[in-house]
């Protein structure tokens, strides 16, 4: 059997320690370059990064501690049945985690970041703090004016910072390198669909949330890179049933969770881990004369399915049963953090969506912090064993 590059090897290794460096040390280095570099934070899930890159700025995913920090003053400021992100994210905020970032953008994702958003003022941690309202009305002259005003506003916060003007052309070449971005990533799950023991979940997931806490221009280098490795043949498939995971869009899964389900005899072929860096689905116009217009729009009509959406004219259900079938997948396991109301409330309407397409599907529950995968290896791997024998 032909080995993995050692190439692979060395760039995978590199996102694995991008990935979980939470003093963001890249960022820092980076912004340490210039009086005019801004480092711009964001919560789950999803902002339109082109416009803080546009501004000379680096937006910076903040995906929580996982298991990697204790948590001593967070669990002071929340109450216990909640999710465990915003616990470790304050955590980090307290101690010096997150110094010399200009601004946070808390995306309105549940009541636990919005109320994250107000103790970060409380703190006073960053020079601005905006809470990032999604608009959930999809015309554009209601939902896309109030999105425009916001981005505007964020806009406007930036440019007090730096006195840096966003042109016309400065948003467009950000939005082309994020297409690029976008398109790249894609094409990983296009080859991990055909080929998917060429690289595992767990090294798709190091490899884009590196992504989120380096600058753009180099995460596309390594993705390259990472594209022209994997597309030679090397590897060996195992007999494998092929899933998609579902609802795990906010709060990182532990990483031992990942190992276990594909230990299980699963292969991951899509999921919804790092859906922020998913989100628009296909290109964004880049030669336009109003590429903040171009941006609403394709929050309007181009956002992936997620419980952070209304979307009555385009239901979730079926998207998902959708992406299943793209994916070849034989099944579906639906996976959300522990109390985490938007994904546990979209998962009856999901799970019977599966039903009717005749998808089978299992669910449990995590936190980032999770230790024990015994049952959940125990769980994916009896879902694995009864579709190979009776499906
Ligand atoms: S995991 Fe769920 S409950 Fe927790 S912050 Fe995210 S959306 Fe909110």
């Amino acid at each position: 059997m032909k080995q993995a590059p050692d190439r692979l090897t060395s760039l995978l290794d590199e996102c694995k320690s991008l990935a979980f460096d939470l003093n963001f040390s890249y960022a820092k280095q980076w912004k340490a370059k210039s009086k005019y570099r801004l480092l711009v934070g964001y919560l789950p899930i999803y902002v339109p990064r082109e416009i803080i890159h546009a501004a000379n700025g680096m937006a910076v995913g903040i995906l929580g501690v996982g298991d990697r920090k204790q948590i001593i003053k967070g669990d002071a400021y929340y109450q216990s049945y909640i999710c465990h992100l915003p616990r470790g994210i304050i955590e980090m905020a307290l101690d010096s985690n997150l110094d010399n970032f200009d601004g946070f953008l808390f995306p309105s994702i549940c009541d636990c970041v919005r109320n994250l958003s107000g103790m970060f003022k409380l703190a006073k941690r960053g020079k601005f703090t905006r809470y990032f309202d999604y608009p959930q009305n999809f015309q554009k002259n209601i939902g896309g004016t109030f999105y425009r005003e916001l981005l505007e506003t964020i806009i406007n916060d930036m440019f007090k910072l730096n006195d840096m003007k966003i042109t016309t052309k400065h948003l467009n070449d950000s939005i082309a390198l994020y297409n690029h971005n976008r398109e790249l990533i894609e094409t990983i799950y296009n080859i991990r669909q055909e080929y998917p023991w060429r690289l595992s979940a767990v090294d798709v997931y190091h490899v884009i949330r590196a992504g989120m806490v380096i600058n753009v221009e180099k995460h596309n280098e390594m993705l390259e890179e990472i594209v022209d490795l994997i597309s030679e043949d090397f590897g060996e498939p195992m007999d494998n049933i092929r899933v998609v995971i579902s609802g795990s869009f906010c709060e990182q899964p532990p990483i031992g969770m990942i190992k276990s389900i594909e230990m299980a005899g699963c292969y991951i072929v899509d999921d919804d881990f790092m859906l922020g860096s998913r989100w628009i689905q296909g290109n964004i116009k880049d030669s336009s004369s109003d590429p903040l217009n171009e941006l609403v729009d394709s929050f309007l009509t181009q956002s992936a399915p997620s419980s952070a959406i209304y979307d009555v004219a385009d239901p979730k259900g079926a998207r998902l049963v959708k992406q299943v079938k793209m994916r070849n997948a034989d099944g579906v396991i639906f996976c959300a953090a522990s109390f985490c109301d938007p994904a546990l409330l979209d998962r009856p309407s999901l799970q019977k969506s599966c039903d009717d397409a005749g998808i089978a599907h299992i669910n449990f529950q995590f936190h980032e912090n999770t230790g024990q995968f015994k049952v959940i290896k125990e769980q994916a791997g009896t879902f694995s064993d009864s579709i190979k024998l009776w499906v």
